[in-house]
């Protein structure tokens, strides 16, 4: 078992042995080339043949229809903080050349756009400030003309998540979109890419991931853009829009095929070994399976945790997320407690965010349904202990 434990880390995160094992092959002799893939020239036919075999994948299990571009690209989620706002201003300076020059980064970037909160799940957690819910829907106030409209489907610190049941009252609300146009809709998935369907996808402008939680390594972003999104952004600039930087404009990746500098070839090769993967064992209607029976559990754990007075759960009903499991262990000292028994029984990564502390479980694909199980009988141990 090359002495590994099981890994709840919220991401970087596990991956499938298999995959592991594959890409040690691959380390050393990438498909018969006699050179490692972290070796190998992105130019090569072989990678060039690896990506699009890559793009197909994801285009297939996620049904992404003709009208998006999937483009690869560095940085994480965090230069897509700065990137969409970037593209998708210009876009709206090409769409509105006479308007006025229409959170953190998008007030930093917008040159004096007005940037509105749609709503704040603070007003409505049951302290007043905490991120523990998805708010009503008749509170979400969209704006008539935004240039982007931006949500973040799992939170990934404080363990909230819009719900994927179109009757829940934590789904994101589609039917309350600007209905007229092609909506700007952008959704950073990085903590639940790739875990489940993604519902309407097709009526998003952008849909980003950091690859470093379901599907690879950290070093690849996946980005899923509108063809009306890919914009010349010099044209824009032109116009009064903040001038983007080559690097972070969707057409520059578009142009040139995900290949206009020199990608992370390594992380590419380890996501597309996962997808195969997840191809074989049936693509995202099995993970998403899987993960729903993997979440239940762990909830139903605390449930049980807190009619004993052991655990506490942080999120409020409806809006939990099924990737990271969020709660409190109750008691002087339990925490560490709870912490150090189940390192002892070979189970890492389960500290909360250093910002909220507490106890966060990461549900990802990789983490298997019996590595769960085993998290839950640990769970149960220890409420009985602690009872
Ligand atoms: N968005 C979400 C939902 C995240 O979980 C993270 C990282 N944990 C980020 C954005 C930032 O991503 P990165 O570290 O890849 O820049």
């Amino acid at each position: 078992d090359h002495g590994r434990v099981i890994n709840f880390g919220a991401g970087p995160s596990a991956l499938p042995l298999s995959v592991l094992e594959e890409a040690q092959k691959g380390l050393l002799n990438f498909q018969g080339t006699g050179m490692g893939v972290a070796e190998i020239s992105h130019r090569s036919k072989e990678f060039q043949t690896f990506l699009s075999d890559f793009e197909a994948n994801i285009r297939t299990q996620l049904d992404v229809p003709p009208t998006h571009r999937i483009l690869f690209t560095q940085g994480g989620g965090t230069a897509q903080f700065s990137a969409v706002v970037l593209n998708l201003l210009a876009r709206y300076r090409l769409l509105r050349p006479d308007a006025a020059p229409a959170d953190t980064e998008a007030r930093r970037l917008s040159a004096g756009a007005t940037v509105r909160t749609v709503v704040d799940a603070r007003v409505y957690s049951k302290d007043g400030r905490s991120f523990d819910n998805i708010p009503p829907h008749a509170e979400f106030a969209f704006s008539a003309d935004p240039a982007l409209i931006y949500y973040c489907e799992n939170e990934t610190v404080d363990g909230v998540e819009f719900s994927h049941d179109p009757q829940s009252p934590a789904a994101f609300p589609f039917h309350l979109l600007p209905r007229d146009k092609l909506v700007p809709l952008v959704a950073d998935y990085s903590s639940s890419f790739m875990c489940r369907p993604i519902p309407h996808l097709a009526d998003h402008a952008v849909i980003y991931a950091g690859a470093q939680k379901n599907i690879g390594p950290a070093g690849l972003t996946i980005l899923i853009v509108r063809e009306d999104c890919i914009v010349d952004v010099d044209a824009a600039a032109k116009l009064g829009a903040t001038p983007v930087p080559l690097i972070l404009s969707y057409k520059t990746l578009a142009d040139s095929g995900s290949l206009y500098n020199t990608p992370s070839v390594l992380a590419i090769y380890m996501a597309g070994l996962v997808l195969e993967r997840m191809k074989q064992n049936g693509g995202l209607p099995y993970y998403e399976e899987v993960n729903r029976r993997k979440a239940k559990k762990v909830y139903a754990a605390i449930h049980e945790g807190e009619q004993k007075g052991v655990f506490r759960r942080k999120v409020q009903q409806g809006s939990e997320s099924w990737m990271n499991v969020v709660f409190e262990v109750l008691g002087e000292g339990a925490e560490k407690k709870f912490l150090d028994g189940a390192e002892k029984q070979g189970m890492k990564g389960l500290k909360g965010h250093r910002s909220v502390g507490g106890i966060r479980v990461s549900l990802y694909n990789a983490v298997t349904e019996e590595e769960v199980d085993k998290l839950v009988a640990y769970m149960t141990e220890f409420m009985a202990q602690a009872a």
